[in-house]
């Protein structure tokens, strides 16, 4: 759940400023980009865990509210609902805090629980705010179960190159992109892998960072670039994909519409430019309203501001 409080400037430490009310939107990375597959006409169970008070109930009716299987969303009477405490200053300039709560105890049985309901041609979306080892064991199970797997790693930490080798698709943005590839560069690339060494040397640039995102396992790495769009790396190379031009007026949940789009692209099997580029469709348009979810749009929002038809992309 993210709690929203708009303030005339960020607080240092020890201030107190004054805000407007207090704003409650359902929000995380699974939830978001569960909701935004299901308003582009995925099939979608989400899996997860909500704690003991009133943001679990009301985070699972939401889900529930957007076309989402939630019946694997557990509720923990040990834990609290995750929740994102987020100041929002002028110029959308923000300071977010992030209290993980039952989140952090997803675990095996709630993996496996969920892994067998996996079927071939399934796909796993997963993101790095659950603890690693049940991360681990969903892609596993996945691999087992002969589904793909996209992983959208963030926020950004150190991954197990056992892990990225068994991933179809891998997406970050930019500033997740630099940091995996300095963690990974720190453990093992500049010395083992050369490639991975030089671009390092030059992170700044997306082509670079994408190619060293590749050479980590991934089949296909893809680098979020905001207002510039995307790049990719697949077996044919580096390729950019130009973004869809709008009046943006709030950025927040660009990225997970981005990723729940590229979910339902590969599950329609895409070729992977008119997948980018459906993706970027996508986030472009999360970006022309307010908000995270409430911003996600629909095929129809495509279809009306970019002429984009799922059906028709891949031409
Ligand atoms: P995140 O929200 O994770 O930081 P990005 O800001 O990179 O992700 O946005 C994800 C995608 O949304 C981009 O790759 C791009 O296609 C699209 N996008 C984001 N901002 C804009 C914008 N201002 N104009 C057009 N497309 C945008």
């Amino acid at each position: 759940m993210d709690l929203v409080v708009t303030v005339p400037h960020l607080p240092r430490p020890g201030e107190t400023v004054l805000g407007q009310q207090l704003g409650r939107y359902p929000g995380g990375k699974g939830a978001n980009q569960a909701v935004a597959s299901a308003r582009l006409g995925g099939q979608v169970a989400m899996v997860g865990r909500v704690g003991a008070d009133d943001f679990g109930p009301e985070l699972v009716q939401n889900l529930t509210a957007n076309g989402v299987d939630a019946s694997g969303v557990e509720p923990d009477n040990s834990a609290a609902t995750g929740a994102a405490l987020i100041y929002v200053g002028p110029d959308g300039q923000n300071m977010i805090a992030v209290a993980p709560g039952a989140n952090a105890r997803l675990d095996a049985a709630d993996v496996g629980r969920a892994a067998a309901r996996l079927r071939p041609g399934d796909l796993l979306v997963i993101q790095l705010e659950i603890p690693v080892a049940a991360i681990e064991k969903a892609v596993s199970a996945a691999r087992h179960a002969d589904a793909r797997v996209l992983l959208n790693a963030a926020p950004a930490q150190r991954l197990d190159p056992g892990l990225l080798i068994q991933v179809d698709a891998l997406v970050v943005n930019e500033r997740e992109a630099a940091a995996l590839v300095v963690l990974d560069g720190a453990a093992r690339a500049l010395v083992a892998n050369e490639r991975v060494g030089r671009a390092q040397d030059n992170a700044a640039s997306p082509e670079a960072a994408v190619e060293a995102l590749r050479a980590m396992g991934p089949r296909i790495a893809i680098v979020t670039l905001g207002p510039a769009g995307s790049v990719y790396c697949d077996e044919t190379g580096v390729h950019r994909v130009e973004p869809f031009h709008v009046k943006s007026i709030d950025a927040t949940g660009a990225g997970d519409a981005f990723v729940g789009a590229l979910a339902v692209g590969l599950a329609h099997r895409l070729a992977t430019q008119a997948l980018v580029r459906f993706a970027n469709a996508a986030g472009a348009a999360a970006t022309t309203s307010l908000g995270a979810q409430a911003a996600l749009p629909r095929l129809d929002d495509l279809r009306r501001l970019f002429g984009l038809d799922l059906s028709l992309s891949d031409q």
